[in-house]
């Protein structure tokens, strides 16, 4: 078998915690009075949005979309695909998508134009983490929770070859470059 990547802590759950507290009180503030549709990317996103949804004050509703563009690595590859669509109609609708991470921009930019070609009322994006330095495409966040080196990171929902989406903490995976 072979051995597991060690990681190491980037943000622990404590920071992690208080980003999530802030950028719900950001939510509240702005979605006072509406009923958005919450999209999360799965699957990185799922843990973030348990946390984020139990701190709105607001009535959301929840889909998740499911993308492909990554192989079991670390790089995007080829052209991205909705593997996992929308069940539910957004036209006329507030809608905020949920993202783990924003990296070269090319699966956000994706699915944003995806998203309005839908005619929905507004679209924004909250995205727990931001890694800058690799950006190919331009993205505005208009939630952004921590700005991010250019590491692979894992933990929190993220994963490597689809393990360690189980850590609490946000980690750098260790030596595998
Ligand atoms: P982009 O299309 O912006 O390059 O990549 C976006 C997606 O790639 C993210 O939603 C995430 O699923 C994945 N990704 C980008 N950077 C990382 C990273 O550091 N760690 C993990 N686990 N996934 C990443
Ligand atoms: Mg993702």
């Amino acid at each position: 078998m072979n051995p597991q990547p060690e990681t190491s802590v980037l943000f622990s759950r404590q920071e992690i915690e208080a980003t999530v507290n802030r950028l719900a009180s950001e939510l509240n503030r702005d979605y006072h009075r509406k009923h958005p549709i919450l999209i999360g990317v799965l699957k990185g996103s799922f843990m973030f949005m348990a946390d984020l949804i139990r701190l709105l004050d607001f009535p959301v509703e929840v889909e998740f979309i499911r993308l492909s563009s990554y192989g079991g690595g670390k790089e995007s590859v080829g052209k991205i695909k909705v593997v996992h669509g929308l069940r539910t109609p957004i036209k006329g609708r507030d809608v905020l998508v949920i993202e783990d991470i924003v990296d070269t921009g090319r699966t956000i930019n994706f699915l944003l134009e995806y998203l309005r070609r839908k005619r929905p009322a507004s679209v924004k994006l909250c995205a727990l983490t931001d890694k800058p330095s690799r950006r190919q495409i331009p993205v505005t966040i208009d939630y952004l929770g921590l700005t991010v080196p250019n590491e692979f990171l894992v933990g929190y929902g993220l994963d490597w070859d689809e393990k360690f989406r189980n850590l609490p903490d946000m980690c750098v995976l260790e030596g595998e470059e």
